[in-house]
């Protein structure tokens, strides 16, 4: 198996180069080409000998992403490309523009195997973990087409983050890397559905990142029918969690609470919500349900999603009601994806 070069640290690159005979500054040159110049073919390295390239062409490769679709959304600026990858998977990344620049929303896993009821990205199960470097290329693929640097990294495509550990770790440490891409902690936020013992790990690697729960019950009960993980730990589990995430990472906790009618949003669950939070620093983000052909439920009207936000706001919450990006695109969570393989029985 080769190696992916654009998954590699600087230090990693630093004891490939050595091994492969050269000076160990030819290490940052490469970095700098991939990270830096975005490039996408060793043979494009113009900074380091012939020689070195045919070395490393024998024994690694640049992991690029290929561009299988791309949609414009009609309604926003967004964009939603679909990706091949290497091994003729398929994945999907979002490219959100706002005031403050551009965002991207990545997959982290082909498939998950959390299963929550209403996500698209969970019907076939895990596929496989992505590898660091594909999604360095999730981002840098973007960045090339849209010809522009983006200033917001979310985790929130297919997969559970933090069922693929180490590699979202490497991954985040890379961009992070300010002797390469330098995309700061704080403008990335990783989205979970609350594994529990990885909050800790997190918490622990020195990368403070905005971590986003996936709530969507304030009943244990309730969240156990809707997402399956809620069964290994409970919601005071994950709050104690979050409690020791802010407490190192000094960054606010956001919860996301998808709105199913009739499931999720009686005045009630809002006022066990609200009980939730106490003085845990946080931030409430709403989200209507994106309804899929699989779970047969449907969002909220609008004007109940601002009375639900009205009775947490009475009773302290902040909270706020996610806008709709690309709506005519698919824009929600795995779907396109799944409608693509669907149609092209890829
Ligand atoms: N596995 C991670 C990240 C991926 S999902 C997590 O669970 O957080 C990103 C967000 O979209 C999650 O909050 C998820 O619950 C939500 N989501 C998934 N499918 C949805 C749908 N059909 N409608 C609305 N929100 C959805």
């Amino acid at each position: 198996m080769k190696i992916e070069l654009n998954g590699l640290s600087l230090k990693e690159l630093e004891d490939l180069v050595v091994e492969l005979g050269d000076k160990k500054f030819r290490a940052q040159q490469i970095f700098n080409y991939i990270h830096k110049n975005k490039g996408t073919s060793i043979e494009d390295i113009q900074t380091i000998s012939k020689e070195l390239r045919s070395k490393l062409n024998e024994v690694s490769f640049i992991n690029n992403v290929k561009i299988y679709e791309k949609y414009q959304s009609e309604i926003d600026d967004t964009k939603k490309y679909l990706y091949l990858l290497n091994d003729g998977n398929i994945i999907e990344a979002v490219a959100m523009e706002y005031k403050h620049g551009t965002s991207i929303c990545i997959s982290t896993q082909v498939g998950c195997r959390m299963n929550c009821s209403f996500c698209a990205s969970t019907k076939d199960g895990l596929i496989r973990n992505l590898t660091p470097a594909e999604m360095i290329s999730e981002i840098y693929t973007i960045e090339r087409d849209l010809d522009k640097n983006i200033s917001n990294i979310v985790l929130m495509g297919s997969g559970e983050p933090l069922d693929n550990y180490d590699n979202v770790v490497k991954f985040l440490k890379l961009i992070n890397d300010e002797k390469g891409r330098n995309i700061s902690a704080r403008s990335i936020t990783l989205s979970t559905c609350g594994v529990v013992p990885k909050i800790y790990d997190l918490a622990d690697e020195d990368i403070p990142v905005t971590l986003a729960i996936s709530l969507h019950s304030a009943y244990d009960e309730k969240r156990k029918e809707i997402m399956p993980i809620s069964k290994k730990y409970s919601i005071d589990e994950i709050l104690e969690a979050c409690r020791y995430y802010n407490g190192k990472a000094n960054r606010r906790i956001t919860f996301e609470y998808t709105l199913i009618e009739g499931i999720n949003d009686s005045m009630e669950d809002a006022k066990k919500l609200a009980s939730l939070f106490g003085d845990l620093e946080s931030h409430l983000n709403l989200i209507p349900l994106n309804p899929i052909k699989e779970y047969k439920q449907i969002n909220p009207s609008d004007s109940h999603i601002a009375k639900f936000k009205k009775q947490l706001e009475k009773l302290g919450v902040k909270t706020t009601v996610r806008r709709e990006m690309g709506r005519d695109i698919s824009a929600s969570c795995g779907q396109l994806r799944r409608s693509i393989i669907e149609n092209n029985n890829i």
